[in-house]
């Protein structure tokens, strides 16, 4: 940040009073510029044991496989992202099950929460961000393509627990962003 979203004026980061972190302050109006993680909703939707897949149309990881997954906007629920975003990038209308994944990921400040969901009907298509949408047996996962490590770890655990027939909920804190070989 450079300049100040209020009064136009220049930002510089310091220690406000009382504060036990640096902040983007204004040094004209004063006003203390607070930075806090964006949150990122999406969905591990399956349709007759296959996992719905889609490959990035943009940066970054373009051309990898993701889940259907983006940020969080002003007004919506939890829930209404994650369906949104799995209708934007996979034109796909899934039924949400339970939270499955919540992953604190500290370097770029995201908390990403993805659910189970399911897919009715294979009625899919890439959105504008996507390149193509394509559901996934296990075997056939391109573990090498995808594009987080947050996606593999969530794709793991779910192929584990569907051995179990138990889905928890898994929370975990990811510190890098490259990918965990399997
Ligand atoms: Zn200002």
């Amino acid at each position: 940040m450079n300049y100040c979203s209020h009064c136009g004026s220049v930002v510089s980061l310091r220690v406000p009073d009382g504060d036990n972190r640096p902040r983007y302050g204004c040094d004209r109006c004063g006003r203390i510029h607070y930075q806090n993680p964006r949150i990122i909703a999406g969905c591990l939707a399956v349709h007759e044991e296959r996992v719905l897949l889609c490959r990035r149309a943009i940066e970054p990881r373009l051309g990898r496989w993701t889940l259907p997954a983006g940020f969080m906007e002003n007004g919506e629920s939890l829930r209404e992202a994650a369906l949104r975003e799995t209708l934007e990038e996979a034109c796909a209308r899934v039924q949400l099950e339970s939270l499955y994944t919540i992953s604190s990921i500290r370097h770029i400040n995201q908390v990403q929460m993805l659910f189970l969901a399911t897919l009715p009907t294979p009625n899919f298509a890439a959105g504008e961000e996507t390149l193509e949408a394509r559901l996934f047996e296990e075997a056939d996962i391109p573990w090498e393509a995808l594009a987080f490590s947050t996606i593999s770890k969530a794709l793991q655990l779910y192929f584990n627990d569907r051995r179990r027939g138990t889905f928890p909920l898994h929370h975990l804190d990811i510190d890098g962003e490259l990918l965990q070989p399997r």
